[in-house]
């Protein structure tokens, strides 16, 4: 991934071309563009907006719709510049492969989809849109920032109880949704993808005796056999975890 810098020039740049830039921010990040909006910076600078974010590859700002917010810009005549600052060396790689075989959705402060091949990073944009009505990753970054936040919750909160089920139910909430989310994954992308659910060892109550079984179809887990990077996998439920045998 890489620091990307975005410069706007104009003879007058005010608080509507600022509004736009904020909402080129929002717009990007909801195409694969941008990842981990909290790492943007955006300053003035020698009467210039600078834009600093992370992007997953080189150039493909480019690939931007260009009709509505890049629109909006060049009618106020903004001219906009994009460097490559380096590589971004605290974010993961990104895959390489010519053919992933398959995805992993997997909560993550960066890109929520995971090669199954390499285990590194998919951007968003490599798969066709997920949220219709304004074609981008909505959906799925909703729904990934909402797993960060049960995420801070169980771990800096008293209601650690409450988020733990969120994140290890497989009933709850923000499970059901990923697992729509999956689906939805496959069917656009034609590319079979599996689901990260956190650890069962969190759930109350849970018992040595059922911590080996499949959430989804009360099988036993087997072995993931394609990843050291998790412990278990169900096949008929395409769940893979990091539990305890
Ligand atoms: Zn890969
Ligand atoms: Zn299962």
């Amino acid at each position: 991934m890489f620091v990307a810098q975005l410069s706007f020039s104009a003879k007058q740049l005010d608080s509507t071309v600022g509004d736009l830039v904020k909402e080129l921010v929002h717009f990007s990040y909801h195409q694969g563009l941008i990842v981990h909006l909290e790492n943007d910076i955006i300053y003035s600078k020698n009467g210039n907006i600078i834009l600093q974010c992370i992007t997953p590859e080189k150039y493909k700002f480019d690939t931007i719709d260009r009709s509505y917010i890049f629109g909006k810009l060049e009618e106020l005549q903004v001219s906009i510049t994009i460097d490559y600052l380096g590589e971004a060396t605290f974010a993961p790689d990104v895959c390489s492969c010519a053919n992933s075989g398959f995805y992993i959705l997997l909560a993550s402060d960066f890109i929520p989809l995971t090669c199954g091949i390499c285990g590194n990073a998919v951007p968003l944009y490599r798969i066709p849109p997920t949220y219709a009505s304004d074609p981008s990753y909505y959906d799925i970054n909703c729904w990934n920032k909402v797993n960060l936040a049960w995420s801070s919750i169980e771990f800096y909160s008293v209601h650690e109880a409450f988020a733990q089920k969120e994140l290890c139910d497989i009933q709850s909430h923000q499970n059901q949704q990923a697992l729509a989310i999956r689906d939805k994954i496959e069917t656009l992308s034609g590319v079979e993808c599996y689901y990260f659910i956190e650890e069962l060892r969190h759930i109350n109550n849970l018992n040595a005796e059922t911590v080996d079984i499949c959430p989804g179809c009360e099988d036993k887990w087997t072995v993931c056999d394609f990843s050291d990077r998790y412990e278990l996998k169900c096949k008929s439920c395409k769940l893979v975890t990091n539990g305890c045998i």
